[in-house]
């Protein structure tokens, strides 16, 4: 049976959990039929099921399943899918024009986006922002302003890190499968830090911060030598990591040391930045403020655009004609991410979504007393994640995980996993979802780990 499908998006989707077919329906599988013989094997979707329409908290497949969203495309329609300040903003930028490469003819729509987060982002000194495509493009950008200001090659990073897929980018992510094997040789002069990773911490999580900090400064001083390090680029939250929040403290202290030695910090915000935490940015918790900041995912509610604000010193290194791309700042994306500013503001998503990381962490905190597979908790705002163990040890349960998130997707509710080991639940709820959709989310969740 199909049910009637609103083609629809945005807050216009009825805003219901409602199973129409099996999952994934005929239409669905009909589509994976297709895909086997078009897209080559290496690209791999979560769902098994196709997009129809989405808005609110709620995405509708191609059966008329509609399912409520707890990944937001992997926090980027964080101000919901389809939100109407976006929307109304690129359907009128598309009448009036879609291109003109901001190198060869520039519009106000890009200066805009950059005043803002010039604007919004830490620290009242003067900021340049320069836009982007994507999140790896962001990064590798910050990484060619960095040595260019310094005239110094080194980049370190931290265990656990995404950074993105590109040369650099890759090589500066830490995890092998699925993200570096096999696409080697890397690029020079990226070294890797431990992480604070406080759960996981070998000597404890009290000895934590101190601990990784001595680590990270030996390796900088002892090891590359603090001279050859342009700059340290590290997630304030590590998205694809596991939701690992540094061990309070380290972030300061790192920065600190970075500030001490002419080394830059660069925060990578692609997943925490833009209201994502509960603050513009995740920096803004541990009250650090880096020289350079990366955006990308809720930056243009699903539109592709990238940001690098930092320092106005540091930008302006870059000679003239050394930074940009033919796409970069593309106009629709620049009205989108207006919509995304507008939202923010206007609906104060701020503190949305630190509401909704309350009841994440509450509703989490109940299923972890009752199953004992639930080895920590962790995050911030509507970033929120679960790491699942053998009940009694440390060793990570990615089966768990992947049995959970097929019981969720077949009864109605969209998550997804992360983490080094896999056995990472994390969440991350569009601001706009309504609390009755929220909370029937996490019933469902709940009756997931009951059904292991
Ligand atoms: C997703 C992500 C990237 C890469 O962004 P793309 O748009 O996929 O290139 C970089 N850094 C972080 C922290 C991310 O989460």
């Amino acid at each position: 049976m199909t049910s009637m499908i609103s083609l629809q998006g945005g807050p216009g989707v009825a805003q219901v959990r409602r199973m129409a077919t099996e999952v994934p329906g005929p239409r669905s599988r009909e589509l994976t039929a297709r895909r086997a013989k078009a897209l080559p094997a290496g690209l791999v979707s979560g769902a098994g099921v196709y997009a129809a329409a989405a808005g609110g908290g709620v995405l509708v497949d191609v059966d008329g399943n509609s399912f409520i969203d707890l990944g937001s495309g992997i926090a980027v329609t964080t101000v919901g899918n389809s939100a109407p300040a976006v929307v109304s903003r690129v359907t009128a930028q598309a009448q009036r024009f879609t291109h003109t490469c901001f190198l060869a003819t520039p519009y106000e729509q890009y200066l805009e986006v950059a005043e803002t987060l010039n604007r919004i982002t830490p620290g009242d000194h003067e900021k340049r922002t320069a836009l982007f495509n994507t999140g790896a493009e962001a990064v590798e950008n910050a990484v060619k302003y960095a040595r260019v200001a310094t005239a110094r090659p080194a980049v370190v990073v931290f265990d656990h890190a995404f950074h993105g897929r590109s040369l650099m980018t890759m090589t500066m992510t830490a995890k092998q499968a699925p993200y570096r094997r096999g696409f080697g040789p890397f690029a020079p002069e990226v070294y890797r830090a431990p992480m604070a990773h406080p759960y996981r911490w070998p000597s404890g999580t009290e000895n934590c911060a101190a601990d990784a900090f001595r680590q990270f400064a030996s390796l900088v001083d002892n090891q590359i030598g603090a001279e050859a390090v342009a700059c340290v680029v590290v997630e304030p939250i590590q998205g694809e990591g596991g939701f690992i929040v540094p061990a309070p403290g380290f972030l300061a202290m790192v920065a600190d040391f970075c500030r001490a030695r002419g080394i830059l910090l660069v925060a990578d915000e692609v997943q925490t930045g833009i209201a994502r935490t509960g603050a513009w940015f995740a920096s803004e918790h541990e009250q650090v403020v880096p020289d350079l900041i990366t955006t990308a995912k809720g930056l243009a509610g699903g539109l592709p655009l990238a940001a690098v604000t930092g320092r106005a010193d540091i930008m302006d290194a870059a000679h003239p004609g050394g930074i940009g791309g033919t796409f970069s700042g593309n106009p629709l994306s620049c009205a989108a991410a207006l919509g995304v500013f507008e939202e923010v503001e206007t609906h104060d998503l701020l503190t949305r979504a630190a509401d909704i990381g309350e009841v994440l962490v509450r509703e989490l905190g109940i299923i972890s007393a009752e199953t004992g597979i639930v080895g920590d908790i962790r995050g911030r705002g509507a970033m929120i994640a679960a790491e699942l163990v053998v009940p009694g040890t440390e060793e990570p349960n990615r089966e768990a995980v992947a049995e959970i998130l097929r019981f969720c997707q077949n009864n109605g509710v969209l998550a997804l996993s992360a983490g080094t080991y896999g056995n990472v639940l994390r969440f991350l709820p569009p601001l706009s979802l309504p609390d009755e959709l929220l909370r029937e989310a996490l019933t469902v969740l709940r009756d997931a780990f009951r059904s292991l």
